[in-house]
């Protein structure tokens, strides 16, 4: 269990003042200008060795990706841009930094900006989140007060700007390239990739999306060093997690953790175990609603991890973990989710538009039983059709858990087939 030491998000439940004023109290912009003194090398090449991978859900190096932008100075402007358009179903870690510890954030903003030679910093923010907005918007202006951002930065001799821009409801907004097209203010819809922002990014020029977490937790990093990160969690998986768990459990909420943590230990001392007990638990979605579900028997010994979860075929994600207890009917829980994507699909690929709503209806069917048997194997050609096969990962998103449920809840799907059988029949 991750000790108080090692924790980053000591104000996560908003306990402590928020402002600028409590935020140095622990521990935040604290010399800052000497974080930036290392130079960039410095910077990127600690945070590879520390091994931080990006919070948002992929996964991906964060260090290697700084890695990507341009080394040498250019007419072209740089830009980093904070994914804080917090989306996924049963995912609401962001939404806690942002309203609680915004200055956190703004630091990560200067120092990771810094790094990557990004001339300024856009956080691009849920619209529904309205409040949080506005918290980094007053953190915004505290910062700019107090001369930590804007011209010559903390003191370090390097103009920073941050801006504050409001989404409107999209969920598609929150894939990176879709973010950008909203950002420049067009419709929110991805790009092919490659190229990647790095080279082709904010109007053109190089970018980095990083979700806000990553970002947040980078100057911590900087200051105790990689070595005390990597000591944390496992190999490839290191550092400290914020996980939200949701859904039967007796006490649902969002805690920071090492990375690897047991996922039975995480429910039972956290989230104050399942509703009706350990064995009344069905099934688990460990990374938010992109990721296939895991049935009880896996959970019991599961590590929380990029590595352990996929070795599951399943996935860390967002690290939003949804707990559903023998009260769940899984089929329509599921059928749900497909609703969702059917729902956000922005429509521009044929295996995704038509995909998901292919995908809605079967499932809506398969809640009652009203399909053939073969129908089954049908919807599951229908996910592998769709996963891999769409420009964003909105459409492997809408396939996996449909694959989850089959993986692991066939028998539950036939018995209703079977069931509405009998039951049409015996009407006749
Ligand atoms: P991805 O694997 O395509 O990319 C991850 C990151 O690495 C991106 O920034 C991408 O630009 C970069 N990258 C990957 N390969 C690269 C290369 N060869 N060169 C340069 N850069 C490269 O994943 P994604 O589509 O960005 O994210 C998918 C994940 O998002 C899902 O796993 C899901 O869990 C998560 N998600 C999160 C939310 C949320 O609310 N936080 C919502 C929906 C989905
Ligand atoms: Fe749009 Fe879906 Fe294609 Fe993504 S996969 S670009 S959401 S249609």
């Amino acid at each position: 269990m991750l000790q108080d030491k090692d924790r980053i998000f000591t104000n996560l439940y908003g306990q402590d003042d928020w402002s600028l004023a409590g935020a140095r109290r622990r521990g935040i912009w604290d010399d800052t200008k000497s974080l930036l003194a290392r130079g960039r090398e410095q910077i990127v090449e600690t945070v590879k060795e520390s091994g931080l991978r990006g919070r948002g859900g992929a996964g991906f190096p964060t260090g290697l990706k700084w890695s990507f932008m341009p080394k040498e100075t250019s007419e072209r402007p740089s830009y980093l841009v904070v994914n804080a358009d917090e989306s996924e179903p049963g995912s609401c870690k962001d939404r806690e930094i942002l309203r609680n510890d915004p200055h956190r954030l703004l630091e990560g903003c200067l120092v990771a900006g810094f790094a990557m030679g990004a001339g300024a910093c856009y956080i691009y923010i849920r619209g529904e989140y309205f409040h949080e907005g506005s918290q980094v918007q007053k953190a915004i202006d505290e910062a700019y007060e107090a001369g930590l951002i804007g011209k010559n930065a903390s003191g370090s001799g390097y103009d920073y700007d941050i801006y504050l821009h409001r989404g409107a409801g999209a969920y598609i907004c929150g894939e990176e390239t879709a973010l950008l097209e909203s950002l420049e203010g067009k419709k929110g819809q991805p790009r092919l990739k490659p190229p990647f922002p790095a080279a082709v990014g904010l109007y053109g020029c190089p970018t980095t999306i990083n979700n806000v977490e990553t970002i947040a937790v980078t100057p911590e990093i900087l200051r105790r060093g990689a070595e005390w990160w990597t000591a944390l969690g496992r190999p490839n998986n290191t550092g400290t997690k914020i996980f939200s768990v949701s859904g039967h459990v007796n006490k649902p909420l969002n805690v920071e953790e090492e990375m690897g943590i047991p996922l039975k230990e995480l429910i039972e001392k956290h989230a104050g175990g399942v509703i009706g007990g350990w064995d009344n638990l069905l099934a688990v979605i460990p990374g938010g609603s992109s990721v296939p579900c895991l049935p009880a028997p896996t959970c019991n010994t599961i590590l929380m991890d990029f590595d352990s979860l996929r070795e599951a075929q399943s996935g860390l994600g967002t690290a939003a973990v949804i707990v559903m207890n023998k009260s769940t009917d899984i089929v329509d829980a599921i059928a749900r989710l497909s609703h969702f994507y059917m729902h956000e699909s922005c429509g521009q690929c044929t295996p995704c538009r038509e995909g998901t709503g292919w995908m809605y209806r079967v499932m809506t069917r398969l809640v009652r039983g009203d399909a053939e048997m073969e129908e089954i194997d049908t919807l599951l050609d229908v996910t592998y059709q769709v996963e891999g096969h769409t420009i964003c990962a909105l459409g492997d998103a809408a396939a996996w858990p449909v694959q989850g449920l089959l993986r692991h809840f066939r028998p539950e799907v036939e018995r209703r087939i079977l069931d509405y059988k009998k039951t049409q029949a015996a009407a006749e």
